[in-house]
């Protein structure tokens, strides 16, 4: 028998015991750059022009089928050449999407840092609205020709009118 013989005081038990006093600063999990977080996890990597390639830890295979991209702010891009989808490949490392980009406290943010990242926020709501806008704009138009035509709008005609009415008015208080 070759069974190891460290384990003969309980260490489960102890090592519970051990945490009683709150270990505050065990619970302090460094958090750091997603490629610091991601590459140690990976195989076969290699430093590349602009990023690295791996192993690819889905679909396993021996070639850097794995591209790691550096992306704007410490953002990581990756890309499987055999297909594998980007969660999948992270999944496999025990990452998850939000790691592969840059967590920043917003009270070490600098002030300029901090609207940049408002602005950030609004923009894809900002697009919206504008896309409503424009789809918008073109149901009046629409009606507009119709009317210009001398057909008159029926019921749905004039409820689809009051809907676009609205959403209008909807996209104008986001975009205020
Ligand atoms: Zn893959």
């Amino acid at each position: 028998m070759n069974r190891p013989q460290t384990r003969q005081t309980q260490p489960g038990k102890g090592w519970v015991q051990g945490r009683k006093d709150n270990n505050s600063g065990s619970n302090i999990t460094t958090i750091g750059t997603p490629s610091q977080l991601l590459l140690p996890r990976l195989e076969g990597v290699i430093k590349t022009g602009k990023g690295w390639r791996a192993r690819c830890p889905s679909h396993g295979g021996k070639s850097a089928s794995l591209a790691i991209t550096d992306g704007d702010n410490g953002t990581l891009l990756l890309h499987c050449f055999a297909g594998c989808p980007v969660h999948d490949v992270l999944g496999a490392v025990g990452l998850q999407v939000g790691d592969l980009f840059v967590r920043k406290d917003l009270r070490s943010m600098s002030p300029a840092e901090r609207s940049q990242l408002r602005q950030a926020a609004l923009l894809p709501r900002w697009r919206a609205a504008l896309g409503v806008l424009a789809t918008e704009a073109n149901v009046l138009l629409i009606a507009a020709c119709q009317l210009g035509d001398g057909e008159p709008l029926d019921d749905t005609d004039l409820t689809r009118l009051r809907v676009a009415a609205v959403r209008v008015f909807d996209a104008v208080e986001v975009l205020r």
